[in-house]
């Protein structure tokens, strides 16, 4: 498939939204571009375009039908480790959805209809300023939307921390530029629309997440309502053997609904890269040496592995279910176990345990100085302590055999383990740029071996990824592209996302 006219179709877009909102200069190209990559000319936009209104969207998606020009929308374009506002397909158009920033919110319902361009940062102000007792659920680094974050599944620290599946009901403009609401949206004037998800026949929600089956123009959402209680345990465990029991003991509680969030056991990197730079512990090359991770450990006395487990809800209920964990762990061999307490009436908790969003962790970046970055590489496996201890063993050694730092956790799902595994990196370092790529894909087919997929990818891994779901020899790629070619008969919305082409571009699957 050929890409039509990129400069007829900038003037058209100019046209329709205004010059003011079409940015196609080296510069605007640089800043929609991945300032994570290893190499960001590889995904490079042609342009981008930001329209302010839902029928501005619907413009933008008819003129490139016209031109055949593909677009990719992003929300904020915060997607740092995943591509950040930058496309699959290189010289696509980026469709920046910023500008759109209504917030709807229903208070007594504990529900909010978002444009994409709200910010966590916009609706955490919007709740204080007006008082609303509802607390987000925020990912590590905040500064994303809320909408782009639920639709690529993106997680949170609190019992609403599954984001996608916290949504409910969207406005989406499809690929041929028509509107459609989904559930109960698609009655008109519904007062149902945030309050029941499925309305009436096939549910499309999670098909437009992760996909590129359209544009989200609304997404409707549930907010937790403010607890009364907040209360846990800080845990630190000594050795990395001690990930297997832990593992055994918090899956039961996860699965029973006693631990509500996903608590996520990490290493001791994880404190070190955003609070420090390793030049501050070392000069020396190649992995971490056992005298660096043990005065790591003691400057933020943590251990090995360290975990946050925490209880929200009315304050006896969050109570008796802190005494259901700390009985769990009685007599096994915990480094250490703070208790950690908030009631309603105290000063605010302040970290993203409730809701509150914080962009520091973004630091991490610059552990290794120069123009720093980092790629994740996260399988999901059976919520099992032997399988956790052989995943780790796995991973820990292709960390050591490609000279990385080892910086990585395990959260938990209600039935499964998310096991984010962290390349941070320098990308002023040529050395180190040309073992990440390699130890990324030797993550993947590790993983594979055990019949372990990812749950989200870089933009450079997607068709990697989607290979690895290989039943029938991809059954699922092709129902995908079914759909695609359906929706999508020009293949103008992102392709590539999720190694989802549009006919005529499947020849560009690597
Ligand atoms: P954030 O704003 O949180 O940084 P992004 O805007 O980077 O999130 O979105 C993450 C990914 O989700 C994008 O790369 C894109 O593939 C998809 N996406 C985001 N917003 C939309 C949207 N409004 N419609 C369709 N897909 C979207």
């Amino acid at each position: 498939m050929k890409t039509g006219d990129l400069s007829a179709a900038l003037k058209a877009f100019q046209g329709a939204i205004g010059a003011d909102n079409v940015f196609a200069t080296d510069l605007d190209r640089v800043a929609y571009s991945d300032h994570y990559s290893p190499d960001e000319n590889k995904h490079m936009p042609g342009a981008a375009v930001a329209p302010g209104t839902v029928e501005g969207v619907q413009a933008v998606v008819r003129l490139a039908n016209e031109h055949k020009v593909p677009l990719w929308p992003i929300s904020r374009g915060k997607n740092f480790g995943y591509g950040g506002a930058a496309p699959v397909l290189k010289g696509s158009v980026v469709l920046d959805l910023t500008r759109m920033k209504k917030i709807e919110l229903d208070p007594d319902n504990g529900t909010v209809l978002v444009e994409p361009g709200v910010g966590f940062f916009d609706l955490y102000d919007h709740l204080q300023k007006n008082r609303i007792p509802l607390w987000l659920s925020v990912p590590g680094n905040s500064w994303g939307s809320v909408a782009g974050n639920a639709l690529d599944r993106g997680v949170g620290y609190t019992p609403y921390g599954d984001h996608s599946a916290q949504i409910c009901g969207l406005e989406v403009v499809l690929p041929t530029g028509a509107l459609v609401r989904t559930g109960m949206g698609a009655m008109k004037d519904s007062p149902n629309w945030q309050l029941y998800r499925n309305g009436f026949g096939p549910g499309w929600d999670q098909m437009f997440c992760q996909s590129n089956f359209g544009i989200v123009t609304k997404l409707g959402l549930w907010l937790m309502p403010e607890p009364e209680a907040l209360l846990g345990y800080d845990f630190e465990f000594d050795k990395p053997e001690d990930l297997g029991w832990a593992v055994d003991t918090l899956a039961p509680l996860r699965r029973e609904g006693v631990i509500r969030q996903a608590p996520s056991m990490g290493n001791w990197l994880r404190s070190a890269a955003v609070m420090t730079t390793r030049n501050q512990w070392t000069q020396a090359k190649g992995p971490l040496g056992e005298d660096v991770v043990t005065a790591i450990r003691k400057r933020f006395n943590i251990g090995w592995w360290s975990v946050q487990v925490r209880t929200y809800g009315h304050l006896d209920i969050a109570e008796a279910s802190l005494k259901v964990i700390a009985k769990a762990f009685g007599g096994k061999p915990v480094l250490a176990m703070k208790p950690v307490r908030w009631v309603r009436g105290d000063a605010p908790e302040g970290s993203p345990f409730s809701g509150v969003p914080v962009s520091f962790p973004l630091a991490n970046a610059n552990w290794h100085g120069g123009r720093g970055g980092h790629i994740g590489y996260s399988p999901v496996l059976p919520a099992k302590g032997d399988l956790a201890m052989e995943q780790f063993r796995h991973t820990y050694a292709l960390y050591q055999k490609y000279g990385m730092d080892y910086h990585a956790s395990f959260a938990f799902g209600e039935r499964s383990l998310t096991n984010v595994n962290q390349l941070l990196f320098d990308r002023d370092n040529p050395d180190m740029m040309g073992r990440v790529d390699a130890m990324f894909r030797e993550l993947v087919s590790d993983a594979r071996g055990r019949r372990y997929g990812e749950y989200r990818t870089h933009i450079e891994y997607m068709d990697l990824v989607a290979s690895t779901y290989d039943f029938e020899n991809g059954a699922l790629r092709r129902l995908n592209q079914a759909v695609k070619d359906a929706l999508d008969p020009n293949g103008i919305v992102a392709p590539g996302k999720s190694g989802i082409w549009p006919a005529g571009r499947r020849g560009d699957l690597k």
